[in-house]
């Protein structure tokens, strides 16, 4: 079992149990950037979930800062995601330079 088995619905908080193999009737989303599990009675109501910004499904995962569509594959950042990798301040571009220059012995 894994950690994403034993998340709980989103909305209610119920917990998947006895998981049956295959097709689960739980349903994955995104909500607010976040995986989320819906559990069957959940999905009868109207989701709040995010949804794809060009087919407009919402069978989405979340992975990594990035929203997938499994629909149609589009990929997008999230929008409210750190960058993983962030940008590098101005100026230490050229620090790193000067100290590869030191280092090589043409300061
Ligand atoms: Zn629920
Ligand atoms: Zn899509």
């Amino acid at each position: 079992m894994t950690t994403e088995d034993a998340m709980p619905c989103y909305n209610c908080g119920a917990r998947q149990t006895d998981p049956v193999r295959g097709a689960s009737p739980w349903k994955r989303g995104v909500r607010a950037e976040s995986q989320v599990l819906i559990c069957p009675d959940c999905q009868r109501h109207d989701l709040d979930l995010d949804t794809c910004e060009t087919c407009g499904s919402s069978a989405l995962i979340c992975r990594l800062g990035e929203v997938e569509c499994r629909s149609c594959g589009s990929v997008r950042q999230g929008r409210s995601g750190d960058p993983l990798v962030p940008e590098v301040p101005p100026g230490l571009s050229a620090e790193v330079e000067a100290a590869l220059n030191r280092v090589l012995g043409r300061a």
